[in-house]
């Protein structure tokens, strides 16, 4: 025998007043959001429209049986509706009284308009009369009939409305009027006849036969058919493309399904004593504590929101004349509702003939300072405690706070998309060039550099413009990368632009639109949206009210929060928002600029003079350096990676290379020149390997060039000393990076040690350095207990370490092939942004076995993953004691981390 399965459920009050409503708040995953909270209202003897609600899981078998019911859900449905009928005292299609009712979806996570609702279901050419009779008033009934029969066509049958509108407006044209509301019963009364006709026109009977007479569709006349497609329109609704689009952008579960609730229909649209509105407890866009919304005299709820009318302010509805009661209680409403939920609560209400009733709650949806500020107040008020405050800003939204934004206020156009890389939006002249965007800045314009990709080289550039878009790479590409790092906005992987730098302009495909250098466009790293154009830019102001969300997260969260810097510039604001140290400083990036010659002239000659004096540069510019980073992190811990990255990024491209010589050739150029030219990219070329990522990097860098990290500790080391002898207190910890057997990093950690010595020794200081690892490849990780005998510290690279566990190509995969696998739901999530399961797994083992083996040891993440809050939740159940991230998204780990603490 299978079990019964409850799959719908009664709210409101019966004949005799009693609450009868068998659900409750905490039923969303059944209910959907509408219904629980339609339960929740009822239960507390708020007045709700009686009715019941069919649950999401009904939804999705249905769907996933290929809309066939579930066996007896009709039947259990068409009960519900009886007792509702007994319960109100009316019958659906009774031609003297019928019982109307409205038929909406609702999802156990709030999707604002993306799915169906039909109105006013049970009106048929009989029961109109009834409903005349009842309300005398025939033009109230008419307008109804043909609200009906339009949304039903479009919604359930899938007409286009304009079929509709048009008639609406040739009918008034006809009459000479303007207004929908100037239309009289009789205009009405004729509209409901041309809209049956244009049903039957429509509708194709050989998909309907329950509809067809005698060849065509008619429209529906029984109520329990119109119930029946209403409901089934509803489920079918999920799977709409935009509510398909909505789920996708806000990562909700396409399993979930829909509820529908059939309740009994109240019309605010009976004249001047009926209303309807949409309001706030709060205010949800700065978080002030007032009532906040519209309503609409004599009007049904989907002329609040279409703007077809002007509203009023909530505040002046106890004020008007015949809605003054309704106002009030209203008003006392907003107060239960908040003492009950807790929460700033939206709200749906109708006023039928004086009477108030609600439609609908939910928390509200505000933006990230109003969410600060409600949190704030709600704990001073007492209704909420500090646990819960920091529960009710979302760790994303706070990137609102720390970026110009695209003003709310201003249109424009979408050119083409790309990956959201790193947040913030900005506006400047397209330029080609690392040198364009710095030329320009000297002279005062701003840019938007696009390239292909960006490369080391393209620093100066990156920081000159407003912001970066590139056609190629994904989230985890240099420019990505960077951009967050030192929070620009940044656009990648946008493949729908075709760049010729050479040409010094950009094909859009699938727009006529080419880009020239100096052409205005805007992008918003936020959302990936490149504009063609400038669009105003608006910088949300910082209140104190997120020092104060985030110094209530530090007291509640377990993890540490440190911050990937390599300059001091970043590590002071990295520290200015909280961070407790730096997790990775990749010295590659202090490689950059001048010293780019030098470290190029090292690869190239094999002398080993040369190079020793190649060295002895960098080693005073890297001195430097450090003394600036841990004097803006003082006291606390700078972990210092060896250098990590193929040698050959620091050399030009043999292809640049190779179209340089073709040029050189063409123009004529001195055949030594030339002859030069193609030694240096003979020279380059030997350096290119197959597959750079698995190639001459990491700690075999410093296996096959000891001169590098003897170079690199010896001036951690000295840096550190000479703070020490200024009474200043670094903490400098060496960093060996992609290490896969034990005995790389205890050979390497031997050679670092002496070399701290000799320095300590040279400075007559003592120093004690830690000196640790990087886990980035799946070996290190399995085998993490033999490793941590040699280190006092992992870091976990989850970005290498997502590429070498699943072998997804960190530069290609978000291009190539992750959007096709999202697409099919092969993959939830990005790997490369929220840390895919596997590679946790690794973690988790990293850390166990690691410190098992080493109790002292100490375990980060320093991947990009450092700053996702999804990924921080993870990492807070599996072992790692901090993340570290771009500064700017050290509050959002901070916050992150104190949610993830109090989920535990
Ligand atoms: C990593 O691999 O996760 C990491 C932090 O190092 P990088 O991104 O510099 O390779
Ligand atoms: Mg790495």
């Amino acid at each position: 025998m299978t079990e019964e399965v409850k799959r719908v459920f009664a709210f409101g009050k019966d004949a005799n007043g009693n609450n009868v409503t068998e659900g409750n708040t905490n039923m969303k995953p059944v209910l959907g959001g509408k219904g629980a909270n339609l339960a929740e209202m009822a239960n507390i003897g708020l007045p709700v429209p009686p009715g019941f609600t069919i649950s999401c899981q009904t939804c999705m078998e249905y769907a996933n049986a290929g809309n066939v019911w579930p066996e007896g859900v009709l039947d259990t449905i068409h009960q519900y509706r009886e007792d509702l009928e007994q319960r109100v005292g009316k019958k659906i299609g009774d031609p003297k009284d019928p019982l109307l009712v409205s038929v909406r979806s609702g999802a156990p996570m709030s999707m604002p308009g993306m799915m169906d609702t039909v109105l006013n279901l049970g009106l048929n050419d009989e029961s109109i009369n009834g409903l005349i009779a009842q309300t005398q008033n025939p033009r109230f009934g008419w307008d109804s009939y043909r609200r009906f029969i339009q949304m039903f066509s479009n919604v359930v049958m899938g007409l286009d409305g304009d079929l509709f509108e048009n008639a609406i407006n040739v009918k008034k044209a006809q009459r000479g009027v303007k207004d929908d509301t100037d239309l009289t019963a009789q205009d009405l009364q004729e509209l409901v006849e041309e809209f049956k006709r244009i049903f039957s026109e429509n509708v194709d009977p050989d998909q309907y036969p329950d509809l067809a007479r005698e060849g065509v569709a008619v429209f529906p006349q029984d109520p329990m058919i119109q119930l029946k497609l209403a409901i089934e329109a509803v489920f079918g609704s999920w799977d709409n493309p935009r509510a398909v689009l909505y789920r996708k952008k806000n990562k909700i579960d396409d399993n979930m399904g829909t509820a529908v609730n059939v309740q009994t229909m109240v019309f605010g649209n009976m004249g001047d004593t009926s209303a309807t509105g949409v309001a706030f407890t709060r205010n949800p866009a700065n978080g002030d504590k007032e009532f906040y919304g519209d309503y609409l005299v004599n009007a049904q709820g989907e002329d609040v929101v279409s703007g077809i009318r002007n509203t009023s302010p909530i505040a002046e509805l106890k004020h008007t004349p015949g809605l003054e009661e309704a106002g009030k209680e209203l008003e006392e409403v907003f107060v239960i509702l908040e003492n009950h939920f807790h929460d700033m609560m939206d709200i749906e209400f109708t006023i039928m003939q004086g009477k108030l009733y609600m439609l609908q709650t939910r928390v509200g949806k505000r933006t990230a300072q109003a969410a600060l500020h409600i949190a704030i107040d709600m704990e001073k008020e007492g209704l909420i405690d500090k646990k819960t405050a920091v529960q009710r800003v979302e760790p994303e939204q706070l990137d609102q706070l720390l970026h110009p934004q695209f003003d709310k206020n201003a249109t424009y156009d979408v050119l083409c998309k790309g990956l959201n890389a790193s947040p913030g939006a900005a506006v400047g002249e397209v330029v080609f060039s690392s040198e364009a965007a710095v030329k320009a800045a000297e002279e005062g314009r701003k840019t938007v550099l696009v390239r292909w990709e960006t490369t080391p080289d393209d620093l100066a550039g990156m920081i000159a413009a407003e912001g970066i878009l590139t056609s190629h790479g994904g989230k985890t590409s240099h420019a990505a990368v960077i951009a967050r790092g030192m929070g620009a906005p940044c656009v990648c992987g946008a493949d729908a632009l075709h760049i010729d730098a050479d040409k010094k302009e950009v094909i859009v495909a699938g727009t006529d639109v080419v880009l020239h250098e100096g052409d205005m466009i805007s992008l918003d790293g936020s959302t990936g949206d490149v504009v063609l154009g400038a669009v105003d830019l608006v910088l949300p102001e910082l209140t104190g009210d997120l020092d104060t969300i985030l110094s209530w997260a530090d007291d509640i969260r377990e993890l540490g929060v440190r911050a990937n810097a390599d300059n001091p510039e970043d590590a002071q604001l990295a520290r200015d928002f909280g961070a407790e140290g730096i997790g990775l400083c990749r010295t590659e990036h202090m490689f950059l600029g001048d010293r780019k010659q030098i470290i190029q002239k090292f690869i190239l000659n094999d002398d080993e003079e040369i190079r020793a004096d190649c060295v002895a540069q960098l080693g005073e510019l890297q001195k430097g350096d450090f003394l600036g980073m841990f004097k803006a992190m003082d006291g606390l811990p700078v972990i210092v990676r060896l250098l990590d990255p193929p040698l050959h990024e620091f050399l030009e491209s043999p292809r640049a290379l190779d179209v340089e010589i073709a040029h050189m050739e063409e123009q004529g150029a001195p055949a030594e020149e030339i002859a030069a030219k193609r030694h240096l990219m003979e020279q380059v070329d030997s350096w290119s390997e197959a597959n750079p990522m698995l190639g001459l990097r990491g700690c075999r860098l410093s296996i096959v060039f000891p001169q590098l990290p003897k170079m690199q500790v010896r001036a951690i080391a000295g840096a550190a000393a000479e703070l020490k002898k200024q009474g200043l207190n670094p903490q400098p910890e060496i960093m060996i990076p992609l290490v896969a057997f034990e005995s790389e990093i205890e050979t390497l950690r031997a050679t670092a040690e002496e070399v701290v010595a000799e320095v300590a020794k040279e400075e007559g200081v003592e120093l004690n350095i830690k000196i640790g690892t990087m886990i980035e490849l799946p070996r290190a990780a399995v085998i993490a207990d033999k490793i941590a005998a040699h280190a006092d510290f992992f870091s976990f690279g989850t970005n290498d370490l997502t590429q070498t566990t699943l072998g997804f190509s960190r530069d290609d995969a978000e291009a190539k092939f992750l959007p096709a696998y999202l697409e099919q739901h092969l993959l939830k999530r990005n790997p490369f942004a929220t840390v895919d399961d596997g590679v946790a797994e690794l973690v988790k083992m990293g850390c166990e076995k690691g410190k098992a083996a080493n109790p002292a040891l100490v375990c980060g993440v320093c991947g990009e993953h450092g700053g996702d809050p999804e990924s921080i939740m993870k990492f807070a159940k599996i072992g790692p004691d901090y993340v570290s991230c771009s500064p700017y998204r050290v509050p959002l780990a901070r916050l992150a981390a104190a949610q993830a603490a109090l989920a535990k």
